[in-house]
C-alpha cells in the first residue's frame, strides 16, 4: 500500500506546545502562492497517483484554506481514488460549505483537533476554539455522511487534574465519534511552553499522576468500546487509520509540501521546512536506508501497534533473529515490558508505559 501526505503550513494562532512546520501566513497571497507550489510538487508524482491507497492533508491547519484554495488543491487530487482520505479540521476555522466541499471531492475523514473540552485548558494551550464548535462540526460532519470523525485530544496538560481528564472523557461518551488519538504533552524545544518552562513559569503535571491519566483513558475508552491498538491511538471496531497503520508498517508514502517526509524504494526524504527555499528540487535531503535501520524502524513502528510484529516475517525478510542482533532484547523481556505471544513480539500491559526504554534497544 501507497500512502500520500500533503502539508499545508498555516495556522490562524500558534499554539503554546506545537513544534510543527506552521506559520501565521503575512497575507492570503503567501498562501495562495504557497498554494500554487504544491500543486506543482503534487503533479511531479503524478505516475504514482494510480498506486495510491491513502491521502492526508493535514497542518497546520488545512480547514482555514479558502474555499477557493480548496477547489484548485483538491481539483489536482481528483485524478486519485483512495480508500481513505482524510483531512484535519480545526472547529474554529470549520464551515458548512468548506465541510460540503471536502464530502464533494470525496474526503471519507476528518481528524479534528480538539486537545481538550476544558476551557481553562484551551486557553493554556492557546487553543482558539470553543467546545460548543467541536459538536457543530461533529454534528454538521455526520449530517453529510462523514461519519469516520477522529478526535486528537491531548493529556497531561500543565494544570489538569484528574476530574478534568473525566469530564475530557465523558464529553468523548457523548461525543461518540469513530477514532480517537491521546497523546501526553511533550515538552518540545522552540515552543511557548519550553521557554515558560525554562524560566520556572511552567508546571507539568507529576509523573505519576500522568501515569494515571493514561491508565485512566485506557480504561474508559476501552469500556466504551473502542479498540486500543496504537500506544496513542484508539478506534471502534474497523475504524483504525488506515493512512496512519502505513507508517507503523513500514509501507510507502509520498510527501508533499512544506518540512514534509516521504519514504520511496527504501529512501527518505524530507522537504525544505522555511517557506523560501519551498519550490522546486522540493526535496532538501533524502537518503537510502540500509537494511538494518530498516529493520529497526520495524521494531520501533511495530511495537507501537498492540499486536506487535511479526518475528516470523522479520526474520524472512532480514535473516536475522531480532533476539540476536539486539541482544538487550532479552533484558526487557525479563523486566516484564515486552512478551512474546505466538509469532508475535509486543509491548506487554506495563511496557505501554515504558515504550521509550523498549525502543532504546534498537537506536
Ligand atoms: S497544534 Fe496545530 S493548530 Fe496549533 S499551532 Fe500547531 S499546527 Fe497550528
Amino acid at each position: 500500500m501507497k500512502g500520500l501526505y500533503i502539508h499545508i503550513p498555516f495556522c490562524e494562532s500558534i499554539c503554546s506546545y506545537c513544534d510543527f512546520v506552521k506559520r501565521i501566513p503575512k497575507n492570503n497571497r503567501m498562501v495562495d502562492d504557497y498554494i500554487d507550489e504544491l500543486i506543482r510538487e503534487i503533479e511531479s508524482y503524478r505516475d504514482h497517483f494510480a498506486s495510491i491507497d491513502t491521502i492526508y492533508i493535514g497542518g497546520g491547519t488545512p480547514s482555514m484554506l479558502t474555499i477557493e484554495q480548496i477547489d484548485r488543491l483538491f481539483l489536482v487530487l481528483e485524478p486519485i481514488e483512495p480508500i481513505e482520505y482524510t483531512i484535519e479540521v480545526n472547529p474554529e476555522s470549520y464551515t458548512y460549505e468548506k465541510g460540503e466541499r471536502f464530502k464533494a471531492f470525496g474526503v471519507n475523514r476528518v481528524s479534528l483537533g480538539v486537545q481538550t473540552f476544558d476551557p481553562t485548558l484551551l486557553n493554556v494551550l492557546n487553543r482558539k476554539h470553543r467546545p460548543e464548535e467541536v459538536d457543530r462540526t461533529v454534528r454538521h460532519l455526520n449530517d453529510i455522511g462523514i461519519e469516520r470523525i477522529s478526535v486528537d485530544m491531548i493529556y497531561a496538560i500543565p494544570g489538569q487534574t484528574m476530574d478534568s481528564l473525566k469530564s475530557d472523557l465523558d464529553y468523548l461518551k457523548r461525543l461518540d465519534v469513530s477514532h480517537i488519538s491521546y497523546y501526553s504533552l511533550i515538552l518540545e524545544e522552540k515552543t511557548v511552553f519550553h521557554e515558560l518552562f525554562r524560566k520556572g513559569e511552567l508546571h507539568l503535571v507529576e509523573n505519576d499522576l500522568e501515569a494515571g491519566m493514561y491508565q485512566t483513558i485506557i480504561d474508559r475508552l476501552s469500556a466504551l468500546g473502542y479498540d486500543h491498538y496504537e500506544i496513542s491511538n484508539f478506534a471502534k471496531p474497523g475504524r483504525q487509520s488506515v493512512h496512519n497503520t502505513l507508517y507503523w508498517t513500514l509501507s510507502e508514502y509520498i510527501g508533499c509540501g512544506l518540512g514534509a517526509h516521504g519514504f520511496l524504494n527504501g529512501t527518505r526524504y524530507v522537504n525544505h521546512s522555511h517557506i523560501s527555499n519551498y519550490r522546486k528540487p522540493w526535496v532538501k535531503e533524502s537518503y537510502e536506508t540500509t537494511a538494518d535501520e530498516r529493520l529497526a524502524d520495524e521494531l520501533v513502528f511495530g511495537l507501537r501497534r498492540l499486536e506487535g510484529v511479526d518475528l516470523e516475517r522479520l526474520e524472512r525478510n532480514y535473516g536475522i533473529d531480532p533476539f540476536r542482533r539486539y541482544p538487550e532484547l532479552k533484558k526487557t523481556v525479563e523486566d516484564g515490558l515486552v512478551e512474546v505471544q505466538g509469532s508475535f513480539l509486543r509491548l506487554t500491559k506495563k511496557g505501554l508505559f515504558y515504550g521509550n526504554q523498549v525502543f532504546m534497544v534498537f537506536i
